[in-house]
């Protein structure tokens, strides 16, 4: 007999305070709690068993070029982007990592040469994610530097430009800007998923990142994985994960495999379709709520603004909606607000600043992703906002 789920975490219970101004909203951090419920209502379903004597080898597939990857999670990962249409998986390599967060770090190793005479540039698009220019420069690497804003990039020569479409943390489809012959191209596609955007095509390009944070919501397994066509910058980014970790864990592989086939199974099984249980539709239908919910009390404050997007049409779910981001990207809209990560601190909402994405100050990054408590508390605290 399943055991029975155990109750909901005290974030999810159903008494919600009424704001009384005081408590702190924090919405900095892209940490997706909002899945927790779904998976709550899974229960055992998702529960993975790992005895004793499981996972002790370094190895789990030697035939493999990317020998730390568990045959199941590679297996999972191909079905999914199948399933979801996002991504042409064919005629690629599949590289596991601790998060995206090291594949990143993995493939600026493998795509920078090690013998040039100065260290490859790195560029994205302002607004970019705030934790490239960091780890980029980290570690002071010879190979590579962070060079900035992609659109104000002059310097000759070879160069990376990291791509974030849907991008984070403006939420628009993006492409590369640079478009010069020497640049290679990093595609970080972390939030190419069906909940966020319409899924238009699949995505085709030489490396293209992913990860469960996003897709799944499961951010403390720490697996993110890369679909990469060129043997040889496999290799080299296999390199740096063993040098750097000797793999990446089999029991997070091994779980993070159980996710994606339960969230496939809701789609193949016959008879098990029903609403409630199919975990795109669940992240859809709430972000589109918060959306239309944030977009209200912006309107009605008249201090705020949020970007507006296209329609497109979802391959995916056969539907055609504007994208509904993991991330808003607030504008202060009065003269007087140039700090508006700290106006809006004043009023116990804890943002991310527009300058940690190369941006500017009169805009804040604002979490879509977490739990219904903290996302009731933020409307709540902005309708109080006036003029
Ligand atoms: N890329 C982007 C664009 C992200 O927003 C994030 C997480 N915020 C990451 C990569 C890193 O994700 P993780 O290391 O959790 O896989």
């Amino acid at each position: 007999m399943a055991t029975p789920p155990p109750p909901p975490p005290s974030s999810t219970a159903p008494a919600e305070p009424e704001d009384d101004g005081q408590i702190v909203v924090n919405v900095d951090h892209g940490d997706p709690t909002m899945y927790e419920r779904f998976w709550l209502q899974m229960g055992d379903k998702t529960t993975v068993v790992i005895p004793g004597w499981q996972s002790l080898s370094y190895f789990s597939d030697a035939r493999n070029l990317c020998w730390f990857l568990e045959p199941e999670f590679a297996e999972a990962v191909i079905r999914l982007h199948k399933l979801v249409g996002n991504a042409i998986t064919d005629g690629r390599h599949i590289v596991v990592g601790t998060g995206s967060t090291q594949l990143i770090q993995a493939a600026l190793y493998a795509l920078s040469p090690d013998n040039a005479s100065e260290p490859m540039s790195v560029v994205s698009a302002a607004p970019f994610f705030s934790s490239y220019p960091l780890i980029v420069d980290f570690l002071k690497s010879g190979l590579y530097k962070w060079e900035g804003d992609a659109r104000d990039f002059t310097k000759e020569g070879p160069y990376i430009e990291l791509i974030t479409s849907p991008n984070n943390p403006d939420g628009y489809a993006r492409e590369a800007v640079v478009r010069r012959n020497e640049g290679i191209l990093i595609h970080d596609l972390a939030y190419y998923w069906p909940q966020y955007t319409p899924i238009s095509s699949a995505a085709d390009h030489e490396l293209m990142l992913f990860t469960v944070s996003k897709s799944t919501g499961h951010a403390g397994s720490r697996i993110g994985w890369t679909l990469v066509k060129d043997r040889e910058v496999a290799r080299k980014m296999i390199k740096y994960i063993e040098l750097s970790t000797i793999g990446v864990s089999k029991d997070s592989q091994i779980r993070g495999a159980k996710i994606l086939q339960v969230v496939m199974d809701s789609y193949t099984q016959v008879g098990n379709s029903e609403k409630g249980e199919d975990f795109f539709e669940y992240g859809y239908n709430l972000m589109e709520k918060r959306w239309k919910q944030l977009r209200a009390v912006v309107k009605q404050s008249r201090l705020f603004s949020l970007p507006e997007f296209p329609l497109g049409y979802c391959n995916f779910s056969s539907r055609t909606f504007a994208p509904n981001p993991a991330f808003a990207w607030l504008k202060c809209e009065g003269e007087e607000i140039e700090d508006c990560e700290g106006f809006l601190r004043s009023h116990k909402i804890l943002t991310r600043g527009g300058e940690h994405f190369g941006g500017s100050s009169k805009y804040v990054r604002v979490s879509m992703l977490d739990r219904e408590r903290t996302f009731n508390l933020l409307i709540q605290r902005l309708s109080k906002i006036h003029p």
